[in-house]
């Protein structure tokens, strides 16, 4: 499938919640889309994209959405996984990083062994948004001394400008609203 063909099957197979979890946020639910057979073995394949050529040792799966994808990703690259979790869900040492949400605050960590010096990381998640938890996913593997070799979305929502959050770091969606 090309890009554009796959971005055309995603609009259509992802389905847009009014006012969940709280008015006024349009939630992007992908569980029609998981359950298509042949569209998540085609994501699959879209989010692993160039790397199948390898350079990636692990790949970051960002809770919870972010762990359905980045599995079979890291098995199809044949790199490791590493869950980043919310503060509280993981059973060893950790490092953690908080972060602003548009009302409050969020913590996430990650063990503090789970990332190696100069491993090179993917991060992926469902949703990029304001691009604040994704930037805190990045901040934990770089504390761990690995390198961000790619911040990988299913999708993105670029009205709220994400990738001014994350840097210098490239990333790259499956499909942009
Ligand atoms: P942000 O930190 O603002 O980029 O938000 C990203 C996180 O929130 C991701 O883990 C997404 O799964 C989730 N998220 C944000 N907005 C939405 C949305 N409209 N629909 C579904 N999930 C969302």
């Amino acid at each position: 499938v090309t890009d554009a063909a796959l971005a055309a099957r995603l609009v259509a197979m992802i389905r847009e919640v009014p006012d969940y979890p709280k008015p006024g946020i349009g939630f992007k639910d992908i569980t029609p889309l998981l359950a298509d057979a042949s569209l998540f073995s085609s994501v699959i394949d879209g989010l692993a994209g160039p790397h199948r050529d390898g350079g990636i040792d692990l790949v970051v799966g960002i809770e919870a959405r972010g762990f359905i994808l980045a599995a079979p990703v890291a098995i199809a690259l044949r790199a490791g996984f590493v869950p980043v979790r919310k503060r509280g869900k993981l059973p060893w040492t950790t490092k953690a990083v908080s972060y602003d949400l548009e009302y409050g605050s969020a913590e996430i960590e990650v063990h503090d062994d789970a990332v190696g010096v100069g491993q090179r990381v993917l991060v992926i998640d469902d949703v990029l948004a304001t691009g604040g938890t994704a930037a805190a996913a990045c901040s934990l593997v770089e504390q761990c001394g690995g390198v961000v070799a790619e911040i990988v979305m299913l999708m993105e929502l670029t009205v709220l400008n994400g990738r001014s959050a994350l840097g210098r770091h490239p990333v790259r969606s499956l499909v942009s609203y």
